[in-house]
């Protein structure tokens, strides 16, 4: 079919409450973004947005709480055991936590999320949610992005005050991974059965995975009613067993978050573009990430600052410029 056919009518199923096809996600991401259509593709997409999402952005914060090495030794993160970054391993005390907490809560971020290794104690972390949603006030809303649990775990994860999780099956998890991808799609069954939100990326994209496989990640995250989606780019690591395969384009970044957009319409009405991407606002995203503490995209150390100097007020700022007002709840 015709690029420009197809991306009306995708603009089209979208805004009349469909999912699309996976046929039509895989015609969709192979558009050239550099050409015309592919910026076609990027304008349909922030018009979807537009009444999808009324124009609303949110901010998500990411706090990894444990600098250690992880024996997952998955191929793209700098804290897998085996590639040897991670010397002086450190966890960040309760206060340092809640003080990180309070700073992102301040900075107006809805959604913030404490991220671990894969064997963090998840007693522990119930009992830290507990103790930052009944010592930090304010309208945000708490969530995790920790290893595999059950539904007994979930459940407790709500009574803590946990809102959301963060889970994928990565792209070529069992191939880049050491994960059976049904362990992923176990917590992410588990998410599916309690009151917790799903949050589900394509990630992390590299110049090596194709459409088919782009567009099977993202209809995963759709099958377990993931209400937020979009596209994470993988940072080569030097030194990781993926870091001498290039970085995406910021255009193809920006075009996959545009597909995901078209394609998830009204099911998943929060499109997160990660790393931080004016185009990819201007091109549908309406959520994106900023990120302190530990970092599994950088093989340095862990970070007292946000990540990569990108801040709550650099993203508010291109929000804002692609047409956004930035938000902390859906309705005010
Ligand atoms: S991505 Fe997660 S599970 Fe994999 S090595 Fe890094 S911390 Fe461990």
């Amino acid at each position: 079919m015709d690029n420009r056919k197809l991306i009306n009518e995708a603009k089209s199923s979208a805004l009349a409450g469909k999912m699309l096809d996976r046929e039509s996600i895989i015609a969709l991401l192979s558009i050239d973004p550099e050409t015309e259509d592919g910026e076609l593709l990027g304008q349909a997409a922030r018009e979807v947005a537009s009444v999808v999402c009324k124009d609303r952005a949110y901010l998500w914060a990411a706090i990894g709480l444990d600098y250690r090495a992880c024996p997952m030794d998955c191929g793209f993160c700098s804290l897998g055991e085996s590639w040897g970054f991670v010397q002086d391993e450190v966890e960040y005390s309760e206060e340092e936590i809640m003080t990180r907490v309070k700073k992102f809560v301040d900075d107006r971020v809805r959604w913030i999320v404490l991220r671990t290794t894969q064997f963090y104690d998840l007693n522990k972390l119930i009992a830290l949610g507990r103790k930052i949603k009944s010592t930090v006030a304010g309208d945000y809303e708490l969530g995790v992005n920790v290893g595999e649990f059950d539904e007994e775990i979930a459940h407790r994860m709500v009574e803590a005050g946990f809102e959301f999780v963060y889970h994928s099956v990565r792209l070529r998890e069992g191939t880049d991974t050491k994960f059976d991808p049904d362990e992923r799609k176990a917590t992410m069954n588990a998410v599916k059965n309690s009151p917790l939100k799903l949050v589900s990326l394509v990630e992390p994209i590299g110049v090596e995975h194709n459409g088919q496989e782009i567009a099977d990640t993202f209809l995963t995250a759709m099958k377990y009613n993931a209400v937020v989606t979009g596209g994470m780019e993988r940072v080569p690591v030097k030194g990781t067993p993926l870091g001498d395969f290039p970085a995406i384009s910021e255009k193809r970044l920006a075009q996959i978050v545009a597909v995901t957009r078209l394609a998830a319409g009204f099911h998943a009405p929060d499109i997160c573009v990660h790393r931080g991407s004016e185009l990819a606002m201007k091109w549908g995203a309406n959520v994106t990430v900023v990120e302190t503490g530990a970092i599994p995209r950088d093989s340095c150390c862990s970070s007292q600052k946000e990540w990569n100097g990108f801040d709550a007020s650099k993203a508010t700022e291109w929000f804002q410029r692609q047409g956004y007002q930035v938000c902390i709840r859906d309705e005010d």
